[in-house]
């Protein structure tokens, strides 16, 4: 242990600078593989806003972050080299210039050949993620985690960008593989019969919060692993979870996920080709004794347990050559 840290995951929780898991914070991205980045956007919601403040208190949340996961037996930091990116510059005020500087700023990090890791901010920001990435992969596999379809036209007349619109505009404009999305926990009243079919229409396979109750993660894992072949991005609504566990958050519904079965579904995406992956929707001003922003803190670790598995895989397979060429280290020398 360096006594001398001003980062470093060997500081006790209280201390430290939070950055994600105290993990050096800074633009330079030679040598790293797995960056975190900041989406404090929130203009686009439809109910409780405050999901700006969002990554802020995840970050603040990571320092309780040991480093090694008993679960998947892997210390993810023994694996990646993990920075800290700090936060897009937002504009509160235009969505359009907002997702310019995201899909921008998306784009650097990807070149680089790092992975990217994005803490909302409200779903919006996934459409400009996804056009970064698809830019960057092709056509994406997608497993989305929420409460919601988020595939509406519009919510509010004339609008077509909000936060439960970005899956309509993905789907359209051929970011996301028909054949391979996924959308996991969906719930709650709706408006009309026709918005599930029109979800479904657009090329979404739904499995509801009452399908996975009856049936238990396994059972869901098994029914979805085969559509989820090729790059993978995983986007995390954090309503996806029942309010008793993150109450948190703008648009809450009841009847949701525990913790624990978001962690086994998280736990279970192990051996995809894992390219991306956004957090969203934690609402601080709501939360309650700082539970939604720990649960979102360690869906984030399970995530890079995940690519540290991977990357120590690979390392056993090709020792000598480090990660070897996948996806999610295009560039093998920035290793
Ligand atoms: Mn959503
Ligand atoms: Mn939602």
């Amino acid at each position: 242990m360096n006594h001398d840290s001003a980062f470093g995951a060997s500081l006790q929780p209280f201390m430290g600078i939070p950055s994600f898991m105290r993990q050096p914070a800074g633009r330079d991205l030679s040598g790293v593989d797995t960056v975190i980045l900041g989406v404090p956007y929130d203009s686009a919601v439809s109910y409780r806003s405050g999901a700006r403040f969002g990554p802020r208190k995840i970050r603040e949340l990571s320092l309780l972050l040991w480093g090694h996961n008993p679960a998947l037996d892997v210390s993810p930091l023994e694996h990646l080299r993990l920075t800290d990116y700090g936060d897009v510059e937002v504009i509160p005020t235009s969505i359009a210039q907002t997702m310019g500087r995201i899909a921008s700023t998306a784009a650097e990090i990807l070149a680089s050949g790092a992975t990217l890791i994005a803490l909302g901010g409200d779903h919006s920001i996934t459409l400009p993620l996804l056009r970064a990435h698809a830019q960057r992969y092709g056509p994406l596999a997608v497993v989305h985690l929420d409460a919601h379809l988020d595939t509406w036209e519009s919510e509010f007349p004339g609008v077509p960008y909000s936060h439960g619109t970005p899956f309509r505009h993905a789907l359209q404009e051929g970011l996301i593989r028909r054949d391979a999305y996924v959308q996991i926990g969906i719930r709650g009243p709706v408006m009309a019969r026709s918005d599930y079919a029109e979800a479904r229409a657009l090329g979404a396979h739904t499995i509801t919060a009452q399908a996975i109750m009856e049936q238990g993660i396994a059972a869901v894992l098994d029914e979805i692993l085969p559509h989820l072949s090729g790059p993978v991005y995983l986007t995390l609504d954090i309503d996806v979870a029942d309010p008793a566990y993150a109450p948190g958050t703008g648009t809450p519904e009841v009847g949701g996920l525990t913790s624990y079965q978001l962690l086994q579904l998280v736990r279970g995406f192990r051996g995809l080709d894992l390219v991306g992956f956004d957090l969203v929707e934690v609402c601080p001003p709501y939360d309650c004794g700082e539970i939604t922003a720990v649960l979102a803190a360690n869906l984030v670790f399970e995530y890079l347990s995940l690519l540290a598995l991977r990357r120590s895989s690979k390392a056993q397979d090709n020792p000598g050559v480090g990660a070897g060429p996948s996806r999610e280290t295009a560039d093998p020398g920035s290793r």
